[in-house]
């Protein structure tokens, strides 16, 4: 205990510079924080880092989040042991901290520790944190603008000009030079003195992007993600905290960072579903952008090329600024979009590759081209079925088949990593050697080129077969260096690369994401596919694509073969509207997750008998979630649809803190869910 200041009796006043009772908020998932004593000469202005003790331990670093509640004898209270010497938290961070958690239904404290980038580090006696070198004379000159661009640059510069938040979408067909352009913004705002964050939807796209960006603005970026060591991230953190670093790139969880003076934020990539976080607190990390930009006076530029429906929506009613970029940068022409009718083309069984596909694959690396086939699924075959009696490979954990995969040699769960030899013989009819692969993976895709295409060069891109960030730098390197012909993968390739050389695109199976029960469906397919086609034809060549469906005549598919995007947002908005989905009305999805199906379904039961009511306010279910069994747990959801009015967060969390939910249930509230699994 720090002992009171000397002298600090002699005048006269009750103890007027005596201990203050603060209100500290660590970094835990605990609620609210708790009192502790300050005394002086301690003194500790809100967001200031303090060390106090929790339980036994005595070295938990929290943050002084405003007065304390009282409430508990003075002489129980514990002191503030420490005042780090740290920048306080400013209040616009701490703003963001209370609105995250109270809309999301998080602890604030759980909040806090991404505020922390997981844990507080402080600085080690070793540790320089160096100024990052801003543009200077010797940086490149900046590109020189087409028109187009430069109409664009401008707007968005004049937004940073302006300094106050507000959102503008930047709305630019791929290759028309997004980068480019927004880079002039991000120039403009590090001239000004001002930080500024560019937030990519995953960790992988940061490298290539990383090296792009310091050519052409000369500053390097500060990274941050899941993948930083120690040292890197606490370098980091503190850079950022004290205004040395100005240009940080990184995942969604950098907007919780203690910018010291940020001046623009960019989310690259707005309508990727990745920005969603789905474990811990869940946020969106698009969303959250917005947030933060209000929040602290902060400008916001959501780049795509594909934007989300959320967004459009915002523009439509002029609450978000709209720049356009019609078209592809220098000779580059919009790629030419195919449909291939799978119900039309006789392919022999276990065939994949369409012969309309397969024709231009040939002609495209026989003229010393580049191709891609894309296809949404890791492994070798989604589905292992006995042929003598029907019983298919499930998950013993999960709602989950098991998948082949070649590479490992093993049946895989995709959900729990649980994984298993292939089996000998059926586990229910006995039967030997009747196992049948059913339907492709990329691996599959890779074995058919291998036959029909065996001079090719191919080479895949999924999360599995590149392993960590290296792994997919060197990838990417050997498609640029054309070490490589042809490239099979997942939707980790769909965006953002730019390969010159890259004129064919084959999509296997476009209709895989339009199953299930999830509204956003036809969006994501149209926006998934309109990317991958857009990797095709960035250079001289015109890029073809060739599209295998069942569905023809889908609207998704319609749309993708003329090119009529709009059209297809206007018909889907109208449909959104129609069923009061988002964003004309809002949706919370509440998952009850526990080991006994017994307990699950019963607190699910209590939770709907005490659902709350109001106007346009509808609680479906519960049932159980498509996902009905995962990692051995139970899954029961409950479905809230609301109007766009009113506090949704706010009726959710009162019911929930109505109803008692026993302990071995857990309760994860997802407010504007994107995953209905
Ligand atoms: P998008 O992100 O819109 O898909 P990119 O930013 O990847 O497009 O741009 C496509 C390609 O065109 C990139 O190689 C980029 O460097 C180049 N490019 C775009 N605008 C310019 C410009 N004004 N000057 C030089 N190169 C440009
Ligand atoms: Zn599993």
């Amino acid at each position: 205990m720090v002992p009171p200041p000397v002298g600090a009796e002699e005048k006269g006043k009750k103890d007027p510079e005596g201990p203050v009772i603060v209100r500290v908020l660590l970094p835990l998932p605990l609620g609210d924080g708790y009192d502790y004593l300050l005394s002086s000469p301690l003194s500790a202005p809100k967001g200031s880092f303090v060390r106090v003790p929790l339980g036994r331990k005595t070295d938990v670093i929290g943050i002084v989040w405003g007065e304390g509640e009282g409430g508990i004898p003075l002489h129980k209270m514990r002191p503030v042991a420490e005042v780090l010497d740290v920048a306080p938290l400013p209040a616009d961070s701490r703003r963001f901290v209370d609105w995250v958690a109270g809309y999301t239904l998080a602890h604030r404290g759980a909040v806090l520790k991404m505020v922390f980038g997981g844990a507080f580090r402080p600085l080690k006696a070793k540790d320089r944190i160096e100024e990052a070198p801003l543009p200077c004379g010797c940086a490149p000159p900046p590109p020189v603008l087409t028109a187009e661009q430069q109409a664009a640059a401008s707007a968005l510069v004049r937004m940073v000009d302006g300094g106050f938040s507000g959102v503008t979408l930047l709305d630019g067909v791929t290759g028309s030079g997004k980068t480019e352009v927004y880079g002039a913004a991000i120039a403009r705002a590090l001239e000004r003195g001002k930080q500024v964050l560019l937030l990519l939807p995953e960790i992988a796209m940061t490298v290539a992007l990383a090296a792009r960006l310091e050519k052409l603005l000369g500053v390097a970026p500060v990274l941050w993600h899941s993948a930083l060591t120690e040292r890197q991230r606490r370098l980091n953190w503190h850079a950022i905290a004290n205004g040395a670093a100005r240009f940080i790139l990184g995942a969604r969880s950098a907007l919780f960072l203690p910018f010291k003076n940020l001046g623009l934020i960019v989310a690259d990539e707005e309508h990727e579903g990745s920005y969603k976080q789905e474990e811990g607190v869940i946020y969106h990390g698009r969303d959250m952008a917005v947030v933060r930009g209000h929040l602290g006076g902060v400008p916001v530029i959501l780049a795509s090329a594909t934007p989300s429906l959320e967004t459009l929506y915002n523009v439509d009613k002029g609450k978000y600024g709209h720049v356009v970029l019609k078209k592809r940068f220098g000779e580059a022409v919009l790629p030419d979009i195919r449909l291939v009718d799978l119900r039309a083309e006789k392919m022999p069984a276990q065939s994949f590759i369409s012969d309309p596909l397969m024709e231009s694959l040939e002609q495209t690396l026989g003229s010393g081209q580049q191709a891609m086939l894309f296809l949404n699924r890791r492994g070798y075959a989604p589905l292992t079925l006995c042929r003598a009696c029907g019983y298919r490979l499930a998950c013993p954990s999960c709602t989950s088949w098991m998948i082949e995969h070649k590479r490992t040699g093993r049946l895989h769960c995709h959900q729990c990593g649980h994984n298993i030899a292939p089996p000998e013989v059926c586990p229910v009819c006995g039967a030997a050697d009747r196992f049948a692969a059913c339907g492709p993976g990329v691996e599959r895709i890779a074995e058919e080129v291998a036959a029909r295409l065996p001079a090719a060069r191919v080479a895949i891109m999924a999360s599995d077969t590149v392993a960590d960030m290296a792994a997919a730098r060197s990838l990417i390197e050997r498609v640029e260096s054309h070490e490589v012909d042809l490239l099979i993968g997942t939707q980790m390739m769909a965006k953002g690369y730019h390969f010159p050389l890259l004129t064919t695109v084959g999509v296997i199976d476009a209709d895989l994401g339009l199953a299930g029960g999830d509204p956003r469906a036809a969006e994501r397919t149209f926006q998934l596919l309109q990317q991958v086609a857009g990797r095709s034809g960035r250079a001289d060549a015109r890029g073809r694509v060739y599209v295998q469906t069942a569905n023809p005549d889908h609207p998704v598919m319609r749309a993708l073969a003329h090119g009529a995007r709009d059209a297809f947002m206007k018909a889907e908005m109208r449909e959104r509207q129609d069923h009061r989905l988002p964003p004309f009305g809002r949706l919370a999805s509440i998952t009850l997750v526990g080991a006994d199906r017994e307990h699950v379904a019963a607190a699910a039961r209590a939770l709907a008998a005490a659902a709350p009511q109001g106007k346009g306010l509808r609680v479906l279910g519960p049932a159980p979630a498509p996902f009905a069994l995962l990692r051995g747990k139970l899954r029961y959801r409950l479905m809230v649809q609301a109007g766009r009015e009113g506090q949704l967060s706010g009726v959710i969390g009162s019911w929930l803190a109505r109803v008692r939910v026993p302990r071995a249930v857990r309760v994860q509230v997802d407010i504007d869910p994107y995953s209905f699994l």
